[in-house]
């Protein structure tokens, strides 16, 4: 029986911080006990924080409807109520950057969905079926900054996860990849609250920024990377060409993928064979939120799809479909996560947990 820790939520009022509080209602290791959002939220009661932008499906938790909302950049308040942040803000960069590490030089563990530390030499951007072994960076990461009990890891870009579990799967099976082309259809959600704005949304496929252009190709580098000298260093073997459209679907990113082999290909059926039989360490450690398989695999032709799909296995499994011979790569196939649960909230949770089942929280 695992003790319970007690753990915050910055930006709890937001599109991601609401999922956060979705996912953590009974979660059987973690329990809320501070959330905080912008000034214009701290010091209200959270119902009355959210009231008219409420928007899961489900009822705000009984449990959390009267905390009080803090200010998230006032860290000291935080200190002495949870031992792990779970940080949603939407903030300028450079203060992203100061509030992270004041959080965990004051001795919290700090799991970001922030953009702003993934380029960090020695910050893991972790994706627990992938690249566990980059949590071996914290004692150094501790050292280098004076930080006892605190430390602090990112997730990755909401766009990435239908693509690098499925890309990781066949390279840990043997066939490295060489390059990558992909072109994402992703979620409203996956802009925040309000996003934009309706009129420019509907009936319309609006093209995403540069910079998500940019995450999506670069941040699965550092993710495949290795720890060496006190950093990680990306493995830039591999080459990836994105092209990132925002389209009028609520929840769930969608990657259509061409990929090349760096050596011999697999034969299709084994493809799939190995995306079926992929397993990793969250699996292994039976983490509470780590999904059962992690990949599912559609044989339909009509599948993956996000209003059937992004739900599978509560919204951490990758559903893959769609697996063709390409004309100008080796093989194409269509991924598919919930990019607010896997991508965002559910993501960093299943870190936390990793970050706790190798003992890092104590
Ligand atoms: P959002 O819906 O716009 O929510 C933003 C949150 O930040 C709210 O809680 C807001 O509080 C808080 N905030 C705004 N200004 C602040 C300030 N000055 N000080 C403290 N808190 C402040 O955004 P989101 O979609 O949840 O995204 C949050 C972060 O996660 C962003 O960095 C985003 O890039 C990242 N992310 C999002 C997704 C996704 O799928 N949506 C996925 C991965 C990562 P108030 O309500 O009080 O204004």
């Amino acid at each position: 029986m695992v003790s319970k820790i007690k753990v915050g939520v910055l930006g709890a009022t937001g599109m991601v911080g609401q999922n956060y509080l979705r996912l953590l209602s009974g979660h059987p290791w973690f329990d809320v006990a501070y959330l905080a959002a912008s000034p214009n939220s701290a010091g209200k009661k959270y119902a009355d924080a959210v009231a008219g932008r409420w928007h899961m499906k489900d009822d705000i938790p009984a449990e959390f409807k009267n905390i009080v909302v803090g200010d998230a950049s006032k860290v000291d308040k935080a200190v002495g109520k949870c031992r792990l942040v779970f940080s949603a803000v939407e903030m300028d960069k450079k203060q992203i950057l100061a509030i992270e590490e004041e959080y965990a030089a004051k001795g919290l563990a700090v799991v970001s969905n922030n953009s702003a530390h993934r380029g960090t030499a020695d910050v893991p951007v972790m994706v627990p079926e992938i690249n566990d072994r980059h949590l071996d960076i914290i004692p150094e990461q501790r050292k280098k900054r004076g930080w006892k009990q605190g430390l602090l890891v990112v997730k990755p870009n909401c766009s990435i996860q239908s693509y690098m579990i499925p890309m990781y799967a066949l390279i840990k099976a043997g066939y490295p990849i060489d390059k990558m082309i992909l072109a994402t259809l992703q979620a409203v959600s996956g802009a925040g609250y309000p996003g934009p704005a309706s009129i420019d949304l509907i009936d319309n496929v609006l093209p995403s920024l540069a910079s998500e252009e940019d995450k999506s190709e670069v941040e699965p580098l550092k993710i495949l990377g290795r720890v060496e000298g006190g950093k990680i260093v990306a493995d830039d073997s591999i080459k990836i060409s994105a092209h990132c459209s925002r389209v009028p679907v609520s929840d769930g990113h969608i990657a259509c993928c061409s990929i090349k082999f760096a050596g011999k290909k697999p034969a299709m059926d084994e493809v799939i064979s190995i995306w079926r039989n992929f397993t990793a360490l969250p699996q292994e450690m039976k983490l509470p939120s780590a999904p059962v398989p992690p990949i599912i695999y559609r044989d339909e032709p009509d599948r993956p799809q996000p209003g059937k799909d992004r739900d599978a296995g509560n919204g951490m499994a990758i559903t893959v479909g769609r697996l063709r011979p390409c004309n100008v790569f080796d093989y194409r196939f269509v991924g598919l996560h919930h990019n607010t649960v896997r991508g965002a909230a559910g993501g960093a949770i299943l870190t936390a947990e990793l970050l706790m089942a190798k003992g890092f929280l104590k």
